[in-house]
């Protein structure tokens, strides 16, 4: 399954997932990754799904009424490595007049084709979190091809050049991008790319690649959005990234848990969802302290959080 949803998104309304990778392919690693760490970066641009398999499903999913305030290219890593971007986004439009938004991490931004790609987007929410090399680093461990400057270089030029908007994302982890001085170089960075409609702040949950990737409290949160001006605003704390925000079908998977535990495969197969939805459902889960894990005859199992062992 390619497209997962729809879930109600603060930023984006009732928000239907498109993934145009399958499996988490990223040129990061960020520390907060609520996909976990990508084992290998990946840097070149391919076709991981072909765009028909996911155009038929997103047909099926309309042609049978389904509703969408926004479909949502994200999925489980970065999208913009879909060397068919462009033409999935194009062929989106031939069936449907829905808005379209794209998540990603605005790496490939410093390539002129990608950003031909996007255009054709309604909202492009690029995430940014760092703007010196050595925060960069520390937060998204990129691949060792990229450049903190040539990434910004790359945000600046769409900016110039996109006519929809553009929502920014900064992703807050304690102590490695919230001191005050990260805070005032992403202001004097972002106050020369006045294209960015809104920065908005978010900060770690707990299931994250490295638990020591911590969060920020509200306090601190307010006061980063202060320093970063009138286009700042804060996003809920456990809302994550729009990427990541699933209320709609947690009640269900919540149901599904309380008749007998099962494991993540189980879930996937039962629910009808994608591999990387069911991980943000389950991680989502526990991190409200509704569900947990178990282990049985080596295999792990996920269970209510008020279920004896
Ligand atoms: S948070 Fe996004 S950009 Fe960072 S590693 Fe995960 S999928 Fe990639």
């Amino acid at each position: 399954m390619y497209i997962f949803g729809p879930v109600p998104s603060r930023r984006l309304g009732l928000s239907l997932g498109i993934d145009p990778l399958a499996s988490k392919s990223c040129n990061l690693n960020c520390v907060y990754c609520e996909l976990g760490r990508s084992f290998k970066l990946v840097s070149e641009r391919r076709i991981f799904v072909p765009t028909a398999d996911i155009i038929g499903e997103l047909k099926t999913y309309l042609d049978g009424g389904g509703e969408a305030d926004f479909i949502t290219i994200s999925g489980s890593g970065e999208p913009t490595l879909a060397l068919n971007l462009g033409e999935l986004i194009g062929a989106i439009k031939k069936i449907t007049d829905k808005h379209i938004a794209v998540i990603t991490n605005g790496v490939l931004l410093s390539d002129a084709l990608v950003r031909k790609e996007l255009s054709g987007a309604d909202v492009v929410l690029p995430s940014m979190d760092a703007f010196t090399e050595s925060a960069y680093i520390k937060v998204n461990r990129p691949h060792g091809s990229i450049k903190v400057n040539t990434v910004i270089g790359g945000l600046r030029a769409f900016a110039a050049e996109y006519t929809g908007e553009i929502w920014l994302e900064i992703m807050v982890v304690s102590g490695m991008n919230d001191s005050d001085a990260d805070i005032f170089e992403a202001r004097r960075v972002l106050d020369t790319i006045p294209g960015i409609k809104r920065i908005q702040i978010n900060t770690v949950v707990r299931s994250r690649a490295e638990a020591f990737a911590e969060p920020v409290s509200d306090e601190k949160m307010a006061h980063i959005a202060m320093l970063l001006g009138t286009r700042a605003e804060v996003i809920g704390k456990f809302m994550g990234s729009s990427l990541h925000t699933i209320d709609s079908v947690e009640d269900a998977v919540l149901e599904a848990i309380k008749r007998r535990p099962m494991t993540a495969e189980e879930f996937q197969r039962t629910m009808g969802l994608t591999k990387v939805e069911t991980i943000r459902v389950l991680n989502l889960l526990i991190d409200r302290g509704f569900v947990k894990k178990d282990f049985f005859n080596a295999k792990e199992f996920y269970k209510t959080a008020d279920e004896p062992r």
